[in-house]
């Protein structure tokens, strides 16, 4: 705990797949996450101070500890999440390669730079730098509670700022043991601080004195951030829900299209922002990829292949979405409403589901996948676009994967693969619509974590001075030759360019 306030309530971290008690953490108030934060603003200056070189030492001792101590991470990923340790690994293994990526880029994309100053400012020198924010709250979900806010947080730290992160109340654990590691590795000062508790902790650090707010988690919550930042004008990143499409065009290797589409809709028991929930196949193509699907889609098995359902509540969604698709003449050809239990839910392949239903337009969250028959790849692209949603997508097409995926309403598409740009730590990760806005990951990742300093010098003066009152007629009357000489070339002649 970062506080110096102790907090008195407390709430306790269940393993979801046995109920039993993983951990017990504060529920930190509003007074407890002011002073999280009150500190984080004198941590900051002392880390914005070290300079990019000596930042990026102490994020590589970090990544050091996570990556030395990887079964020990992946157990507490395990024990709050219910997900199996190669999928823990799987995201903590991602997460180590994006905080080596931000640390060692963060000085060329966030550097000093020179821009040209123009014709009518030749005698200055422009430069411009990203200067760090100061203080940035970090509001986590736990479906991948490593991989998920650590692209938030790395980048911001990479940058320069100081972080106060909220995790989300189903894994404090694995916040705990992330901020505990980076106090291992940076001991100086509390450059990362872990706040914990429910939604209430979270919409605190929404309103303290911080300078941006990264949050990931569903659209609805994304909404009430925005509006509570708002008050203080408090910039704000949101990483919401998808709905995201896999398309399979008729020259498609239909093999790797149907694995990806089976392990991109039941891997994490489909609890993946990012997780393929819809498929739009050729018709051409369409009866044997729905037959390799379902074969595929039968040796999948949950409690080995995938946990439980995080969230018990979540359950009784993934039902209503199936049941509503079947009572729309919907059929199930693998799984169905009697798939999903009282913890874990077997994979559910649903097909000839209309578009209007809730298993097509809402983010269903479980291991269920829709697939739908498209006459050509426009209707496709249509059918895909037509989403509130807009995160990741997937193509799968021999000849038209790059035009396919420039068509796609999302903010990342891989092609011919499920899901790796997720895993590119050079790419921007975030959404439009409903999905979110704002990018963590990659140089624009870095960006969204510092603010452009601009700085215009002059080097010398000139005759032509613009910007006093002392200008004269004569000033005018040639910077006003000069644009439209140079300017006016283009589209016509007229007195002053006469050819
Ligand atoms: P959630 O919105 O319920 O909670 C996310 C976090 O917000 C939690 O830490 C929670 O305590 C906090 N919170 C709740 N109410 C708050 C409030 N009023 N003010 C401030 N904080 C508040 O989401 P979840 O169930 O934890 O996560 C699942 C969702 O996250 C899914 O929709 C999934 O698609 C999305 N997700 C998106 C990405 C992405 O990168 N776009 C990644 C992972 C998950």
């Amino acid at each position: 705990m970062t506080s110096t306030t102790q907090a008195v309530e407390t709430f306790d971290s269940l393993n979801p797949a046995t109920d039993e008690v993983v951990g017990t953490y504060p529920v930190h108030t509003d007074d407890d996450v002011n002073t999280a934060v009150a500190k984080a603003r004198e941590a900051f200056r002392w880390w914005a101070s070290l300079g990019f070189a000596e930042r990026a030492e102490r994020l590589r001792r970090w990544k050091g500890i996570i990556a030395r101590r990887l079964p020990e991470l992946c157990a507490v990923v395990s024990a709050e999440t219910g997900k199996p340790a190669g999928d823990a690994q799987l995201e903590v293994v991602l997460a180590v390669e994006h905080i080596e990526w931000a640390a060692r880029n963060a000085r060329r994309v966030l550097g000093p730079k020179r821009r040209s100053p123009g014709l009518l400012l030749a005698n200055h020198a422009a430069t411009v730098e990203y200067q760090p924010l100061g203080v940035v709250g970090v509001i986590g979900p736990w479906n991948y509670p490593v991989f998920t806010p650590l692209g938030s947080i790395g980048y911001a730290l990479a940058a320069g700022n100081a972080v106060v992160f909220k995790p989300s109340e189903y894994t404090p654990g694995v916040g705990a043991w992330l901020v505990d590691a980076f106090a291992e590795a940076v001991p100086e000062h509390p450059v990362l601080q872990l706040v914990t508790g429910f939604g209430a902790t979270g919409a605190a650090l929404t309103r303290a004195d911080v300078d941006k707010i990264a949050f990931t988690g569903s659209a609805a919550t994304g909404r009430k951030i925005m509006a509570a930042a708002a008050e203080r004008l408090t910039p704000v990143i949101i990483e919401a829900g998808g709905k995201d499409p896999l398309l399979v065009d008729a020259d498609a290797d239909l093999d790797a299209a149907a694995d990806a589409a089976v392990w991109g809709a039941f891997s994490n028991a489909g609890q993946t922002c990012v997780g393929v929930e819809r498929v739009y196949v050729h018709a051409a193509v369409y009866d044997e990829f729905v037959g390799k699907v379902t074969e595929r889609a039968r040796t999948v098995r949950p409690g080995e292949h995938y946990g439980p359902m995080t969230m018990r509540s979540q359950l009784e969604v993934v039902r209503r979405h199936i049941a509503d698709a079947l009572a729309r003449g919907g059929r199930a050809l693998l799984g169905g409403t009697d798939a999903v239990g009282d913890r874990y839910v077997r994979p559910t392949v649903l097909v000839e589901v209309p578009e209007d239903s809730e298993a097509v337009r809402e983010e269903t969250f479980g291991p269920t996948v829709v697939v739908m028959r498209v006459s050509d790849m426009d209707e496709a692209v249509e059918k895909a676009n037509d989403s509130r949603y807009g995160l990741g997508a997937t193509v799968f097409s021999r000849r038209r994967g790059m035009e396919l995926a420039r068509r796609l309403r999302t903010g990342m598409t891989s092609v011919n693969a499920p899901l790796s740009f997720a895993g590119i730590a050079s790419l921007p990760f975030g959404g439009v619509g409903d999905s979110g806005f704002g990018r963590i990951h990659g140089p624009e990742g870095l960006r969204e974590f510092a603010r452009p300093k601009a700085v215009a010098r002059q080097r010398f003066r000139v005759p032509l001075a613009l910007t006093t009152f002392a200008r004269s007629a004569k000033t005018d009357e040639f910077v006003g030759r000069l644009i439209a000489t140079w300017h006016g070339r283009h589209g016509g002649r007229d007195k002053w360019n006469r050819r």
